[in-house]
């Protein structure tokens, strides 16, 4: 059996790619009826300066109560619904309950809390996606500024020009872009200096070791000038422990996300925890 309780209090399955076809089908069938039947959830992980400062607002990140199976985690459905098309509809109720989020925290007085929220590789490239942006901001009355949204490297990278369009009319809306996981794809530098994004989140995977690590460490430096460099803000993600925030913070890092910081939660002990 795949199944355990984690340190998250989500149950976690082995990938979704490793599951059986039948579960996979199964699971599929389930997502169909997951929005209908209210099963997804957003928790909310704070963001924070690097400096001690309050948080600067959250990232979305998209949750599933499965009636038999227990929460699950993204990596568990997403690829799933992201094979199926079933990520179109998941995405805009994502970005939805995102919006009316923040909307909810701006009128109890947290009026400069951003909200992150994450595309997909099929919602980046779908024709629909800056109307679905578009309106969801005028629905909820959200200053575009106030709204990120989080595109990994490799998508960002996988057809430039074509992404390069994408960014400009998202930016052109007055959204900001991250370029999430950065340093696990292939970016091409000459593009990268194209592109309208305002923020690098550096891959967890080269802060898991920072402080042990000299290649992990001189990889951040790095990736810090570059940002530097191309005036983009650092973000780095999966800061575990006060070593990797200290380390981070010498580093010059502008902001801060992970377990140690906060971790993802629901909205009820985001404005507890947090605000
Ligand atoms: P991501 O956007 O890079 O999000 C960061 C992931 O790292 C989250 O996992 C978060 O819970 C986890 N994390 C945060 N701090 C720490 C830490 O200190 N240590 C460790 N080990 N992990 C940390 P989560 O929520 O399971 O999400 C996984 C991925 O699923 C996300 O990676 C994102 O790519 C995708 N995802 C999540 N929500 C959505 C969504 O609404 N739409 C789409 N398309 N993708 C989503
Ligand atoms: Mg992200
Ligand atoms: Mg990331
Ligand atoms: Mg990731």
């Amino acid at each position: 059996h795949t199944k355990e309780t984690g340190r998250n209090g989500y149950t976690f399955f082995i990938p979704s790619m490793q599951l059986s076809a039948n579960r996979q089908l199964r699971l599929l069938q389930d997502l169909r009826k997951a929005i209908a039947r209210n099963e997804l959830l957003l928790h909310y992980q704070p963001k924070f300066p690097a400096a001690d400062a309050p948080a600067t607002g959250a990232e979305a990140l998209l949750r599933w109560q499965h009636p038999e199976l227990g929460l699950l985690a993204p990596d568990v459905f997403i690829p799933i619904a992201e094979r199926s098309g079933l990520i179109l509809p998941i995405g805009d109720w994502v970005l939805d309950q995102a919006c009316a989020q923040l909307r909810a925290w701006h009128d109890g007085g947290h009026s400069d809390w951003t909200m992150a929220v994450n595309l997909s590789p099929l919602q980046f490239a779908s024709p629909a996606l800056l109307d679905s942006v578009r309106s969801v901001l005028e629905r909820h009355r959200i200053d575009p500024a106030r709204l990120t949204l989080e595109i990994t490297e490799t998508t960002a990278m996988k057809d430039v020009e074509a992404s390069l369009a994408i960014l400009n009319d998202l930016t052109a809306m007055g959204v900001h872009i991250a370029i999430d996981d950065f340093g696990t794809g292939y970016s091409s530098l000459l593009y990268l200096k194209r592109m309208p994004a305002t923020e690098l989140k550096i891959d967890r995977a080269f802060v898991h070791d920072l402080e042990r690590n000299d290649e992990d460490a001189a990889i951040v430096s790095s990736i810090i000038a570059l940002g530097r460099t191309l005036q983009l803000q650092v973000v780095a993600e999966g800061v575990e422990t006060q070593a990797q925030r200290d380390y981070l913070s010498e580093l010059g890092c502008d902001q801060l996300q992970g377990y140690h910081l906060g971790r993802p939660m629901d909205a009820e002990e985001f404005l507890r925890k947090v605000g």
